[in-house]
């Protein structure tokens, strides 16, 4: 408070030396300062608008979660609860016991296990499966995600020794059983999914590595990242491998991501086999990369939805989005353009209705574009889309859109309430 009403002070000080009305400034003085005051009360995390046409956008915070999801938090965060506390005994619970009946029943696995995020779930399985030991995967498959998580240094911290083979755009069975030596402990696959290798290619799919692995007594684990637990292609999307097909074609392990395309808060997922997902739970680092009670909670609930398939489009925001026709998209877009134009039109710019591209994000299916609709916001000069952009962040509830073919285009597939936009745009 002080130091605001000094920096204004100081401020009208220089202008009333500068020739300015004192009495004019001095009038202003208190509406500044109380701006000044609200400006810094905003928080950099208050709720804003994704209209960027990415769903899952990992710098917004990946996956809103379902209704369902937000109570059981809120509850957890207010109340004590049996997090590792067994109801009917009275003795001790584990964690993750709220968990891994949900999870054994939508992915088919025997047992699973929950920590932080997925770059956890992949350190731990690897630290545990082939610390001091080697760790073979494919040259088409050493990822990076954003973020500086490489797969090869990943493996480095695992304590694990990196075996590459096979090219980058091929690899055989040959190039597996060629390289599984005693010192083998972890064959890895890793669903490559932010970019996606065209032309010349070859990999081993999942059944047949399953079978070398098997043949060679090694465990196999398949690193899912976005990991569905829904076929996506009932929602008009292209088919990604759900987890329960990864289990089912044989994987030891599967690690694939909370905050992706399941919907719920940031974690990391390992099913698979009994013995493993038991030599992981007494790895020390789970103790490291353990959930709290809050996104256990919503997590618990999140998954619960998976069990009504048919109101999960309804029910589960991520997927919501991601299924909405681009026709509704294109009316909501025809339907606010006008109104939208109206509020830009004083401030010297115009929207008009434009068809644009979503992505799910996240890596999940990184090629593939989902038709949508948007408005198109254009203004004098070559800079407009940028000033227009900043303007627009700057708002109470900030707007984000992207900038291409020198417009601002704001794709309203992520718009489930139209007041929302014109409600913050009437501010500008
Ligand atoms: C996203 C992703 C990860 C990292 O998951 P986080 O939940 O972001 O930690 C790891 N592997 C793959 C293949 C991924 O797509």
């Amino acid at each position: 408070m002080r130091e605001a009403l000094r920096a204004r002070l100081d401020r009208m000080r220089a202008a009333i030396r500068a020739g300015g009305d004192a009495a004019v400034l001095a009038a202003g003085l208190a509406g500044l300062v109380g701006a000044d005051l609200a400006a810094q009360e905003r928080t950099g995390l208050r709720p804003m608008l994704n209209l960027t046409g990415t769903v899952l956008h990992t710098n917004l915070g990946r996956a809103i979660l379902a209704d369902e999801a937000v109570r059981a938090a809120v509850t957890a965060m207010a109340s004590p609860l049996a997090l590792e506390f067994d109801l009917e005994t009275g003795g001790r619970g584990q964690r993750d016991d709220h968990l891994r009946g949900l999870l054994v029943e939508l992915t088919g696995a025997e047992d699973a296990t929950i920590v932080n995020n997925n770059a956890a779930a992949v350190l731990i399985t690897l630290n545990t499966l082939a610390q001091g030991r080697d760790a073979v995967v494919s040259r088409g498959e050493l990822i990076e995600i954003g973020g500086a998580f490489r797969m090869p240094d990943i493996m480095a911290r695992a304590g694990a020794t990196l075996v590459e083979i096979g090219t980058t755009n091929r690899t055989h069975p040959k190039d597996y059983t060629g390289a599984i030596t005693p010192r083998t402990g972890v064959i890895l696959k890793v669903h490559t999914s932010n970019y996606r290798i065209e032309g010349f290619t070859a990999e081993v799919a999942g059944p047949e590595l399953s079978q070398i692995a098997r043949a060679a007594g090694v465990p196999l684990l398949n690193d899912l990242g976005a990991g569905s637990l829904v076929d996506l292609s009932h929602y008009g999307l292209r088919r990604e491998p759900t987890v329960a097909e990864a289990v089912a074609e044989g994987a030891d392990l599967v690690t694939f991501s909370g905050d992706k395309l399941l919907g719920g808060p940031q974690a990391g997922f390992i099913v698979g086999r009994k013995d493993l997902i038991a030599a992981i739970n007494k790895n020390p680092l789970k103790r490291a990369v353990r959930l709290d009670k809050i996104r256990i909670a919503a997590l618990e609930a999140t998954l619960r939805l998976y069990r009504d398939p048919d109101r999960l489009a309804e029910r589960l925001p991520t997927l919501r989005m991601l299924a909405r026709p681009a026709e509704d998209v294109a009316a909501q877009a025809a339907r606010l353009a006008p109104e939208v134009d109206a509020l830009l039109n004083p401030h010297g710019f115009a929207a008009s209705p434009c068809i644009c591209a979503s992505q799910i994000g996240s890596g999940a299916l990184p090629v593939d574009t989902i038709p949508s609709a948007g408005l198109r916001m254009t203004g004098p000069g070559g800079d407009a889309p940028d000033r227009l952009a900043a303007r627009l962040r700057a708002l109470a509830l900030p707007v984000i859109g992207h900038i291409h073919g020198g417009a601002l285009i704001l794709d309203l597939r992520c718009l489930e309430d139209d007041a929302m936009l014109t409600g913050a745009l009437a501010a500008l």
